[in-house]
């Protein structure tokens, strides 16, 4: 008996049944069904009745779940008798399933004897399809050769259950101490996978195999599903300015409005103006009739990804570092709140209204005073643990080379970034500009000159092209992303540059010519920020309703 069992083990077993009035509901149909899953490898099938249960035995020696559907009443049962039992027997079955729940039922035998009539007379298998772990428990007693999860879902007791019941399959492989057999709303490959992998000893799976009407009446629904809708109010903190704005669902931004940031008066200065940016756009927002999902907040500084605390900042934003900024704007707006790393706000808005649109897997390069990163892989935002994944300004590129404001030496950010730019004009042309220029300035001037085509500084930003060159090849072998875009008004309105990277980075990787590394300028405008913060309330808001 037990061959039959391992016929199945870790296999997909089809479930291959028309419902009354069910236009497959017809025996030659069936067997064609059932000879299409065959083909398509099912290892076993389970059908109803003498006719169809016959009809299938001609084609197959897979092992066969046999039930034999009854009515009473309106009320359906699935195997309620021996007499039942040792019809499907008859026309070929392996094993005969029956309802062991501990739902009454007026006509036909207690399941326990069935079992025992099974064995000694039909000498099958018996699987027991039960709706908890107690009627589980009391089948395995009785006798059965395994549980099935059938009719959870289906009882009074279960009614409240939607889907497949993970917890029920980790309970009845924990304690059922019988192979369990996962069945009832399985409806993906996937699923069917995690089942077995999680402990189930076979997957049946039915509706989503064998009933076309089912998976039409799917695809409709989520067609006719409305489009998600709504706005979120969203504000980015950089060091000099808090922008502030509403943003829809196509990453429009309205109501647009900037607020200086004080970042001199510390914390409590940048969490008043982040307060008046957030109260602006909300009040606007409110009087337009539009009532925001939620408030998305950018700002510098690291992330706590699981709190959204700020775990640290520079002294751009003075007093930021251990700021519960989360909590602050949450006790003040009441709103769902996202808080996100500026760097991970540029590569959320790429996502989901920029270049990275429609890409699965791309890494969004900001480069200003520091360099920042996103990573998206599988579509996906990737946050790491505590939110700190993407900060590649600080992955080494030349070995105890220059020292980096983080403490180590030769990172990236200290060879491509405002202050690099300024150093390497310099070591070029011996000018050192207006020394009392403040860095954005002086790079600023850099950036003019090279437009204009002066040699030393069209040659500053090809060495810094070379570095960062060097830091793509490093992220392509690592990530292998499709494209790597890159942003910053460091590049803004410098085409070749992204082109010398790619150049650079094509020389350096295995296969470059082959596997042919984009590096693109990103077109993302001074709002970026604010649609990311706006994106991750999107993400947050359509996965709560999921
Ligand atoms: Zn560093």
């Amino acid at each position: 008996m037990s061959a039959i069992m391992n016929r199945i083990k870790g296999k997909l077993v089809v479930s291959c049944q028309a419902y009354p009035g069910d236009p497959l509901e017809d025996t030659e149909t069936i067997r064609r069904v059932a000879s299409a899953a065959v083909r398509g490898g099912a290892a076993g099938l389970r059908l109803n009745g003498v006719k169809d249960i016959a009809a299938v035995r001609r084609d197959t020696g897979l092992p066969i779940i046999g039930i034999n559907k009854k009515y009473w009443n309106d009320q359906l049962r699935i195997t309620p008798d021996f007499a039942s039992a040792a019809e499907v027997a008859h026309a070929g079955a392996d094993i005969i399933a029956l309802d062991c729940t501990n739902r009454a039922w007026p006509a036909g035998d207690p399941w326990q004897e069935m079992i025992a009539r099974i064995h000694s007379e039909l000498k099958l298998l018996v699987m027991a399809d039960i709706a908890t772990l107690a009627e589980a428990l009391n089948a395995a007693a009785a006798g059965a050769d395994m549980v099935g999860m059938t009719l959870n879902g289906y009882t009074e007791e279960t009614s409240s259950s939607r889907g497949f019941s993970w917890p029920l399959l980790h309970d009845l492989v924990k304690q059922a101490n019988r192979p369990v057999i996962a069945e009832g709303h399985i409806s993906t490959p996937d699923e069917a996978r995690r089942a077995i992998a999680r402990g189930a000893w076979s997957v049946v799976v039915g509706s989503a195999i064998t009933r076309p009407g089912v998976i039409t009446a799917g695809f409709v629904q989520a067609m006719e599903r409305p489009a998600p809708s709504g706005s979120a109010v969203a504000i980015d903190i950089g060091s000099t300015y808090i922008k502030s704005g509403l943003v829809d669902r196509a990453g429009e931004v309205s109501l647009a409005d900037r607020f200086l940031t004080r970042a001199s008066g510390g914390r409590d200065a940048i969490a008043a103006g982040a307060s008046l940016a957030i109260q602006s756009a909300l009040t606007l927002a409110r009087e337009r009739g539009i009532d925001p999902i939620g408030l998305g907040i950018a700002t510098g500084g690291a992330i706590d990804a699981r709190d959204g605390t700020v775990f640290g900042a520079t002294d751009n934003l003075p007093g930021w570092a251990g700021f519960d900024l989360r909590g602050f704007a949450v006790d003040r707006f009441h709103l769902p709140t996202c808080v996100n790393n500026d760097a991970h706000a540029a590569a959320l808005a790429e996502l989901h209204f920029g270049m990275g649109r429609g890409v699965s897997d791309f890494v969004a390069i900001t480069i200003g005073t520091g360099v920042g990163g996103g990573i998206v892989s599988g579509g996906k935002l990737m946050r790491g643990r505590l939110g700190f994944a993407g900060s590649f300004g600080h992955h080494t590129i030349r070995f105890d080379g220059r020292p980096c404001n983080c403490g180590r030496r030769g990172c990236l950010e200290a060879y491509v970034s405002t202050a690099s730019l300024i150093h390497e004009y310099r070591e070029l042309s011996g000018q050192l500009l207006n020394p009392n220029a403040e860095d954005a300035e002086s790079a600023l001037k850099i950036s003019q000159l090279a437009s204009a085509g002066d040699p030393c500084a069209v040659e500053a930003y090809s060495i810094l092209a070379g570095y960062l060159g060097e830091a793509a090849a490093n992220l392509f072998n690592i990530l292998d992303p499709e494209i790597i875009l890159i942003s910053g008004g460091l590049v803004e309105g410098h085409p070749h540059f992204a082109a010398q990277v790619e150049d650079r980075v094509t020389n350096l990787i295995h296969f470059g010519a082959k596997r042919r590394p984009r590096i693109q300028m990103s077109a993302a405008g001074q709002f970026t920020g604010l649609q990311g913060a706006a994106a991750s309330v999107f993400e947050a808001h359509d996965e709560a309703l999921r």
